[in-house]
């Protein structure tokens, strides 16, 4: 319990603010959504292309907030003993329908008997939803992404997702995880900025392997066991 206070006070301020702010959008938004698709259907001329851009920015705002919601919430941080596998599984469902309109298939390929893991479910899914999204979004032809979880060795777990995208020049991914980083038109460069912090506070690490033209694997390390505090120095990866 100490632990769990102690890491929900070092949310930083900035990080809280959004959130807080996000989760106090999702309410309207969806009202917002609602009543002008009504609208849409119920006027006469051919506004059509003023409702496409509603609608798209509506969405931008939308993807925005599903990005930081997660650390909305931090009282609802609960470390336990997990099973990532389980949580992998529940996520690629949740995305498969984004996957399918992408003509992209998720392969999943999890080692047996893997050991639960000391984490906080709904952030570790926040961090799978960001890079499986990404993973999705840069196949532009469709494709195969492969999830792997093996042990990496006594110690950590290692989840690796792999896509066949575009792939990162060398020079541009140590930007990655920078705020608002994005090469997308549409991008918000939320979304591996939030994976990173969430994978940090649990001790772990995200490396990427990438080659342009190929595709990219992220890396994420996590330990099996949690170090106590007095230790994380010399237990740092
Ligand atoms: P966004 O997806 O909104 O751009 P992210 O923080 O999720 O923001 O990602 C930041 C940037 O990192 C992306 O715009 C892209 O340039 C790069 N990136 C992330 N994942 C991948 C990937 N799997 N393949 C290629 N580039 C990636
Ligand atoms: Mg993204």
């Amino acid at each position: 319990l100490e632990w769990q206070l102690r890491k929900s006070d070092t949310l930083n301020v900035v990080g809280e603010l959004a959130a807080g702010i996000a989760h106090e959008i999702r309410n309207p938004m969806t009202a917002l959504k609602g009543f002008i698709q009504l609208l849409q259907g119920s006027i006469k001329e051919d506004y059509s292309m003023y409702f496409n851009v509603i609608m798209s920015e509506l969405k931008r705002i939308e993807s925005i907030i599903t990005e930081f919601l997660v650390l909305a919430k931090p009282q609802a941080i609960q470390y336990q003993q997990n099973d990532v596998c389980k949580i992998m599984k529940d996520t690629i469902d949740l995305i498969g329908a984004q996957a399918m309109m992408h003509n992209v298939q998720i392969i999943a390929d999890f080692e047996e008997n893997l050991p639960w893991i000391y984490c906080e479910p709904n952030q570790l899914k926040q961090v799978f939803i960001n890079i499986l999204k990404n993973a999705i979004e840069v196949m532009k032809k469709g494709g195969d992404v492969h999830v792997r979880i093996q042990k990496a060795d006594h110690h950590y777990i290692r989840i690796s997702v792999t896509d066949q995208g575009c792939g990162i020049p060398q020079d541009k991914i140590k930007k990655l995880g920078e705020p608002f980083y994005t090469t997308k038109e549409r991008g918000t460069g939320l979304g591996l900025m939030v994976s990173y912090k969430i994978i940090e506070e649990h001790q772990g690490k995200i490396d990427v392997e990438s080659e342009v033209g190929v595709g990219t694997t992220f890396h994420i390390t996590l330990p099996m066991e949690r170090v106590e505090k007095e230790n994380e120095d010399a237990a740092r990866i």
